[in-house]
């Protein structure tokens, strides 16, 4: 046979690293054999370098800024290593919460996206659920929902009979209904009492929203998805407590799965008082002891999936909380970062063999998602890889991400791993130096339920 494309180095294999090389016809991996037994149109040789399978972030807000978009995020993304991305609902003006409004956001997908992308849903505040079987057989690859009000009308806290009727519907579809689970009340009152009394430092974010604003959220998730039987995911777990009751209901037969994102495991709440605005997120960052145990959970395996939870705000919006933490908008930059800031601190530092790195940033990513063809180096699959030279160190420098956004707390931050070439479907979009695809290359990856009978009982 002879391949369209051959990519050689130190290939990532679900049981472990070989020197060899795949062979890729069609946008897919066809063989995988010993280095130089193959032929093909085109040879990249990436030495001793890392070949991962691609890598996919499941949490991306590429329209809660209008100036991002998918094509400054997609490239991003490519920038960091990521192949595939899965695009949250909540878009301004009009969050993704009918069929309609998905398919348009499909169509300028499908226009500029230089990677792959997933579509994430949501429903309306009240009087949404009639369109989430619509919304599943249009091709969203899952249900996001808050209990956190944020903004009432793209970012709404859902109430409680909602909730239960929409999760009796997801699970019709099959697809996941995963939760922004965070106390709207416990938040809002403590955020009330801080502010009237001037007490409005950078912790202060922290402190008004203590671990029980979040576990009792997730609790009450949990105990709807015990009842209702749908799948379910929390996203951005910021404390170990959470996982632990996660584990719990995961015995009561509970189909839950989990996420946290790249700040909670990296930094703690000394970053949020150092860089204030740049380092705030919801939920916030927890004290030092609680990240070290949200990382001891995801070394033991109690977490399903990291994320970057990228948010593209732009400057105006988070120097508006200089002097008042609670003006600052929540959320930072993270597609271009998150592979080689985890790769360093996982694979460098702390010996993470780089096929346990793969099931976290790849394979188990795909199959939470309900993903095929994805997040492995194996026959058939997508020749979708992330490249990493393990040897080569740089520093973060915020004014060169891709992202609009250019305000990380990893600012000058020194990293050892960095992205060589990122590859979709056999297609080359990021070199090492420039991105090198066009928009609109990158596919759309619809959800289990596209086009799919799907009857509510
Ligand atoms: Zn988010």
């Amino acid at each position: 046979m002879f391949y369209d494309l051959i990519v050689r180095g130190n290939l990532v294999l679900e049981d472990g690293v070989i020197f060899g090389e795949v062979g890729v016809k069609n946008e897919t991996i066809h063989h995988i054999a010993p280095a130089g037994s193959l032929l093909g149109a085109r040879t990249l040789d990436f030495g001793e370098c890392y070949v991962f399978p691609g890598m996919i972030d499941a949490h991306v807000h590429c329209f809660s800024n209008p100036l991002e978009g998918f094509v400054t995020t997609s490239s991003s993304a490519a920038a960091g290593g990521i192949t595939t991305m899965l695009d949250m609902p909540y878009d301004l003006p009009a969050p993704i919460n009918s069929a309609s409004l998905l398919e348009q956001k499909i169509e300028r997908l499908n226009r500029e996206a230089l990677i792959d992308i997933g579509l994430w849903a949501t429903i309306a505040k009240t009087g949404g659920t009639d369109e989430i079987i619509p919304l599943a057989k249009a091709g969203a690859i899952a249900f996001k929902m808050s209990t956190f009000e944020t903004d009432p009308h793209r970012f709404p806290e859902i109430p409680d009979s909602e909730i239960m009727r929409a999760m009796a519907l997801i699970r019709e579809t099959g697809l996941r209904a995963a939760f922004h689970a965070e106390n709207n009340e416990l938040i809002k009152s403590l955020t009330k009492e801080y502010m009237d009394a001037g007490r409005l430092y950078a912790r202060a974010h922290m402190e008004t929203r203590p671990p029980v604003t979040e576990t009792s959220a997730v609790l009450k998730v949990l105990e709807f998805a015990y009842w209702t039987g749908v799948k379910v995911h929390i996203v951005h777990v910021s404390h170990p407590r959470t996982i632990e009751l996660i584990k719990r209901y995961k015995d009561d037969q509970v189909d839950v799965t989990c996420e946290t994102c790249y700040p909670y495991l990296l930094m703690d709440v000394s970053a949020l008082e150092k860089f204030g605005p740049a380092a705030k997120n919801n939920p916030p960052l927890r004290l030092a002891q609680d990240a070290a145990k949200l990382w001891e959970q995801q070394r033991k395996g109690g977490i399903n999936i990291i994320t970057s939870d990228h948010a593209p705000w732009g400057a105006d919006r988070k120097e508006a909380g200089k002097d008042n933490i609670f003006l600052a908008a929540s959320g930072m930059p993270g597609v271009e970062i998150m592979v080689p800031l985890l790769f360093d601190r996982a694979v460098i530092q702390e010996g993470v063999p780089p096929e346990e790195f793969a099931k976290w940033m790849a394979q188990s990513p795909a199959e939470v998602f309900g993903i095929p063809g994805k997040g492995k180096i194996e026959l058939g699959f997508d020749a979708d890889f992330t490249v990493i030279d393990p040897l080569q160190s740089w520093t973060i420098d915020q004014t060169k991400l891709l992202s609009h956004s250019k305000l990380s707390p990893f600012h000058q931050h020194k990293v050892q791993g960095k992205i060589r070439h990122t590859i979709v479907r056999g297609r080359s979009v990021y070199d090492g130096e420039r991105i090198v695809a066009q928009p609109g290359s990158g596919q759309f990856i619809a959800g289990a339920a596209y086009k799919r009978e799907v009857v509510s009982s």
